[in-house]
């Protein structure tokens, strides 16, 4: 079996899983400049419950589990958990989102682990911006990263790209142009209204089809047929090697075809991640839950998940937990 159907006809077969809130970075649309008070280690999902987790939501059907954060490569012996993960029976897919900045010195024991996708953020080419948006970053050894990744044999290599008007987007054309030369997957992802609110605002959003334009002024793009997209849409230019992406978080819902769950840092179910609801499932857990109670828990995630989400960039900031805490 693959998949649960939830009340809209959404097959549900992929849990997102933040393994730690914690990070390396501080982004300045993603975390206040004072950081967050990181949850206590001790409130932290185990890799033992964490292990336990998937394999009871392989039973129900889950296929496909991304490890992010916070930042995944923060927290020891990411290898061994994707191992574990890897061979549980039913989980066809194990992929990773990193900021890239450890991912040179981690990427070969992680593809001998079984991690085939990653998908990486970097939301500048221009080392002085790239230090002052993620306040620190040295971007050096995230391209180093992409380099190891490509070497350990992982494909694609997508690039995830949060334009912000003042900030970055006169680079949307440059990384649009890194599809030309190269095989990776260049995805613009609309500014959301959560994280951190001293840098929100309104005017800072781009829409998606300002950023298309802006890209299209590089060169025609055409639309790309890809079997499974998630929230992205493809395009490429001419004969790229490379394709392009557009995440409409904000404009147009990709509510319609949500395949997914989330599982926090500090182990609670979230059907949606612009809604509060959630499931404790850590403490169901810590409180002798056996798998029977586990998977009943699922299962009630995957029928409340809301139709859609409401956030809107007319709207004003979303106090939501933080893209770190939830896993973005
Ligand atoms: N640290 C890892 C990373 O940066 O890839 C994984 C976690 S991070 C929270 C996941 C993604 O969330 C990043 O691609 C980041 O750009 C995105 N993100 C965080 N806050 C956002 C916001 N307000 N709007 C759009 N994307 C956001
Ligand atoms: Fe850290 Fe990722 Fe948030 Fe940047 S976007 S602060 S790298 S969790």
């Amino acid at each position: 079996m693959s998949g649960i159907a939830d009340r809209y006809e959404r097959t549900i077969d992929y849990l997102r899983i933040s393994i730690t809130d914690r990070c390396n970075l501080r982004c300045i649309y993603c975390m206040p400049s004072n950081g967050i008070k990181p949850i206590e280690h001790k409130e932290v999902l185990s890799y033992e419950e964490i292990i336990r987790i998937v394999r009871v939501a392989s039973c129900i059907g889950v296929r496909k589990i991304r490890l992010t954060g916070g930042e995944p490569l923060t927290r020891k012996d990411l290898p061994g958990l994707v191992s574990a993960i890897n061979s549980i029976e039913g989980i066809e897919d194990v992929s990773l989102t990193t900021n890239g900045i450890l991912l040179k010195q981690q990427i070969g024991e992680l593809a001998g682990a079984g991690l085939k996708r990653i998908n990486i953020s970097l939301d500048s080419m221009k080392p002085e911006r790239y230090a002052e948006i993620t306040r620190g970053g040295r971007l050096e050894a995230v391209w180093e990263g992409i380099k190891e990744a490509e070497a350990a044999g992982i494909s694609p290599i997508k690039i995830n790209m949060v334009p912000i008007r003042g900030f970055n987007e006169d680079e949307i054309a440059d990384f649009a142009r890194l599809t030309l030369k190269f095989p990776y997957h260049i995805r613009f992802i609309e500014f959301m209204p959560i994280g951190a609110k001293e840098i929100w605002s309104e005017a800072k959003y781009i829409p998606t089809e300002e950023i298309k334009n802006m890209v299209s002024e590089v060169a025609p793009i055409y639309s790309v047929k890809a079997r499974k997209s998630g929230p992205a849409r493809y395009f490429r230019f001419e004969n790229a090697p490379g394709v392009i992406g557009f995440i409409s978080a904000v404009t147009h819902h990709f509510c319609n075809t949500c395949n997914r769950l989330r599982l926090t840092s500090d182990g609670k179910l979230r059907p949606c991640l612009f809604s509060e609801t959630e499931i404790d499932l850590r403490s169901a857990i810590r409180d002798g839950a056996d798998d029977h109670e586990i998977e009943r828990m699922l299962k009630l995630a995957v029928e409340i998940k809301p139709e859609g989400h409401q956030i809107s960039h007319e709207r004003s900031f979303n106090h939501l937990k933080p893209m770190s805490k939830i896993g973005g």
